[in-house]
């Protein structure tokens, strides 16, 4: 057997690549992981948190909206981009820290610095190099920008972190789980919002009802919803504005144009074609169940392979291989049932199937839903509504998918998640009491069935 200096090399210290590197160092393997961006990749730096907290940020405002019906005068409340910006940043470089803790402390091997693969079982770094028996692509994405003149004007969610300053007038561009949680945040802060989407309905593969109640609900909150629209160029002004041209002929002059019309796999020089690793038609990493590229020593997991691109994805993905390739473990992970949110105001939070999917699959179905206003805003003067929709195997009983939009929805999605694992029914739905007064219950206490559907 060769002598490598590694039983595993990992690329990318993302979720995925921190992950496997730490569960494979604990089960004795010998790893390195390079970096050459940011610890914790994405999720840590210009995704997940970042973004979560902005969002925190950004719902302040109706906060302060809601207070005055609950008796509370707020005076003069003004918003500093720079605080919320730099406290972010702070927080960020606070998890960075801990990121390269927990890789030291795992013995892991961390090496700052673009890896370049060089052959089947070789790599450089900073012109040195390295021999792994085992090499992991967990390099993640990178937003794609449109093809457009003067695309060059326009931001991505990278710099939308780092903004200079805080824009009065936005445009955002896309209908994905960035546009849509990006349009919230902009919109909190205080700028002038418009989500341009290219179709007729925005965050297509989400369930049609949730997709409409959650149009309805941003635009009540003074999101402008363009649909059917897209960005045909975008020129700088000399006044530093920019004026943006759309494909019905129309314009716009604002402040900031943010694209985020999807990630692509971040694969520019690493170096694959010294290897024999290929590409999916949509461009990812080409793996099989095991994760293992056509080149049998390399491996890729996590976004860079497409899928869904979620941080808890990329997570279990590399523990499995961790355990697969170095503890003697057959794990596969599970795709199904995996609960998500979409971090909008109010978010939505969605496990299992949609009614179309349930119906593509041939599934007769009783579909349970509820629109109502949380008892918060009974007080606090907001319109904001509450939906939740379950959809039901009529033969069987058992409840295919979850989905609703109001505030939490993450979090009382991700417990029904385990429900749904589990093969929960309606009945056992039914049969569950309620916890009073929360938007939770209303979970288990929808009798009615709004309507019966066959594919
Ligand atoms: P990454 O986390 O992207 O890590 C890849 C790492 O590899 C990076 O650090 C990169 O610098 C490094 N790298 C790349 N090439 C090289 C090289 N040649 N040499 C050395 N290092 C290299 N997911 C959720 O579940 N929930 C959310 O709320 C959420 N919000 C998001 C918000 C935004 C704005 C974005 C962009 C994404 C969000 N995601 C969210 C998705 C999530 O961030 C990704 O799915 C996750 O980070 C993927 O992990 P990964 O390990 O595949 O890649
Ligand atoms: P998505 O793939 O979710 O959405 C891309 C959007 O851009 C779609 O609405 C798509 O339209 C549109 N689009 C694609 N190409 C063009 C174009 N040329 N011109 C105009 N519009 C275009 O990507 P995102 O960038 O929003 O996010 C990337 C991924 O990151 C997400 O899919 C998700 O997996 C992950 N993420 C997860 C979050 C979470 O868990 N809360 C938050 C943020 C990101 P169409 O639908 O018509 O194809």
């Amino acid at each position: 057997m060769a002598d490598y200096d590694y039983d595993l090399f990992v690329i990318g210290a993302g979720s995925g690549g921190v992950r496997a590197s730490r569960m494979a160092s604990q089960f004795g393997a010998r790893v390195a992981v390079a970096e050459d961006t940011f610890m914790g990749g994405t999720c840590v730096n210009v995704g997940c948190v970042p973004k979560k907290l902005f969002v925190y940020g950004s719902h302040v405002s109706e906060e302060l909206e809601a207070a005055a019906g609950y008796g509370w005068q707020v005076n003069a409340a003004a918003f500093d981009w720079p605080t919320l910006r730099d406290n972010k940043t702070k927080e960020i470089q606070r998890l960075n820290g801990i990121y390269r803790n927990l890789l030291n402390n795992a013995g892991v091997e961390v090496i700052e610095g673009r890896a370049t693969i060089t052959g089947p079982h070789s790599l450089q770094v900073n012109g040195k190099s390295y021999s792994a028996e085992r090499i992991l692509i967990a390099t993640g994405g990178w937003p794609r920008m449109p093809e457009i003149p003067g695309a060059e004007h326009m931001i991505s969610s990278n710099e939308a972190f780092y903004l200079e300053t805080f824009p009065k007038q936005v445009l955002v561009l896309g209908g994905g789980y960035i546009a849509v949680e990006f349009a919230g945040i902009f919109h909190g802060l205080g700028a002038e919002t418009e989500l341009i989407y290219r179709g007729p309905m925005f965050l297509r593969g989400f369930d049609q009802d949730v997709r409409e109640f959650t149009a309805k609900e941003l635009a009540q909150k003074g999101v402008r919803l363009s649909f059917d629209l897209n960005i045909t160029a975008v020129e700088k002004l000399a006044n530093g504005r920019l004026r943006v041209s759309m494909t019905d002929g129309s314009e716009r002059e604002v402040d900031c144009v943010m694209a985020a019309i999807g990630r692509a796999p971040k694969i520019a020089g690493l170096g694959l074609e010294n290897t024999g690793v290929t590409l999916d038609e949509a461009g990812f990493i080409a793996v099989n169940d095991d994760y293992q590229t056509a080149e049998p020593g390399i491996y890729a997991v996590g976004d860079v392979i497409g899928g869904l691109e979620l941080t808890p994805v990329a997570l279990a993905e590399g523990m499995a291989l961790a355990k697969n390739l170095f503890n003697n473990e057959q794990v596969k992970v599970d795709y199904s049932n995996i609960a998500t949110a979409v971090f909008c105001q109010p978010n939505i939070g969605t496990v299992g199937l949609t009614e179309e999917q349930a119906l593509q699959r041939g599934h007769s179905l009783r579909i349970y839903t509820s629109d109502f206003k949380h008892m918060k805003h009974t007080l606090s003067g907001l319109q904001e509504r509450t939906f939740m929709k379950l959809v039901v195997d009529d033969a069987t009983d058992k409840v295919l998918g979850c989905h609703m939009v109001g505030q939490d929805a993450g979090e009382i999605v991700q417990g029904l998640a385990v429900a749904l694992k589990l093969g929960a029914t309606k009945s056992d739905f039914d049969a569950t009491i309620g916890i009073h007064p929360t938007a939770a219950e209303e979970f288990v206490t929808m009798r009615e069935v709004k309507r019966r559907v066959s594919p």
